[in-house]
């Protein structure tokens, strides 16, 4: 195993929060390169892996950036060329919903040399929390990732996504726009929906409810994501009650997040 190597840039993915969902090249990275660029939800326990290096907070605070994205860009392509070995650090996997393409094509248009890091993407977290799959042969046969902010410009094609589970990434305070958005796409109020706030970290929590019952949601702390599909429908036994390590909230028996009647 070779430490990071001066002059190059890697597109890290910090997985969830949880610092044992690094993999093993990112941990080793971490603790080998000069500097650390990071966006907002990479937390604490992850950035301390980055034993020796110049740590940067290059994220959006409260939705306000601090840094633009070419200074972002300017940052890596200057610290590579000073011969420094650079992490830009993303939360979950670097190559979703995280600008990785740009910084790409800014970083060959410069000639510095980069590599990617695969990281462990929210959703997969947010399954993980909720202890059921994504797809199953019996009910879901296809996943979609998307980001809440684009949803009502991003019309998905009803016939071909039937039987699809589907990830919304960033769904924002009001989940109104993305459960009429669905609605409209034929999908049934019946349709089991899992929202889960900080997967992977030890305040997460998971609320479930209905396709119908979804815009009653109070917010959860960010960030959160939003899975909806019949693969999440929980057994009549209550087996898929998750995996003990998180907090799930029954909507029905909770009048806190039920919104006003
Ligand atoms: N590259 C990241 C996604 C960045 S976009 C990844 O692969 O996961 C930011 C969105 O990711 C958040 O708004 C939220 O929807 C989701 N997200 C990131 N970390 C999360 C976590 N620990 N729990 C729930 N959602 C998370």
């Amino acid at each position: 195993m070779t430490a990071a190597q001066p002059g190059k840039v890697y597109l890290v993915g910090a997985g969830p929060g949880d610092p044992e969902l690094l993999t093993l090249k990112a941990a080793r990275l971490l603790a080998t390169a000069d500097v650390v660029l990071h966006d907002d939800l990479v937390p604490a326990a992850v950035q301390v892996l980055a034993e020796r290096a110049l740590v940067i907070n290059v994220g959006k605070r409260c939705g306000r950036k601090s840094i633009s994205q070419e200074q972002i860009h300017a940052m890596m392509i200057d610290e590579a060329r000073r011969g420094l070995a650079v992490i830009r650090l993303k939360s979950g996997d670097p190559l979703v919903f995280g600008r990785a393409g740009e910084e790409m094509q800014a970083l060959r248009a410069a000639g510095i040399p980069f590599e990617v890091v695969p990281g462990i993407t929210a959703a997969f977290a947010a399954a993980a929390a909720l202890g059921q799959p994504l797809t199953d042969r019996r009910s879901a046969s296809g996943i979609s990732f998307s980001a809440g902010h684009h949803a009502p410009g991003s019309q998905l094609e009803p016939a071909s996504r039937a039987g699809a589970t589907r990830i919304v990434y960033m769904p924002g305070r009001d989940l109104g726009p993305i459960a009429e958005q669905l609605r409209g796409e034929g999908l049934p109020g019946d349709l089991p929906c899992v929202i889960v706030s900080r997967a992977a970290q030890p305040d997460q929590q998971i609320v479930r409810t209905t396709l119908a019952r979804l815009e009653r949601i109070a917010s959860l702390p960010a960030p959160s994501i939003l899975l909806v599909g019949e693969v999440l429908r929980e057994a009549e036994d209550g087996e898929l009650a998750g995996t003990g390590a998180s907090v799930t909230v029954d909507v029905t028996h909770q009048p806190e997040y039920a919104g006003a009647d």
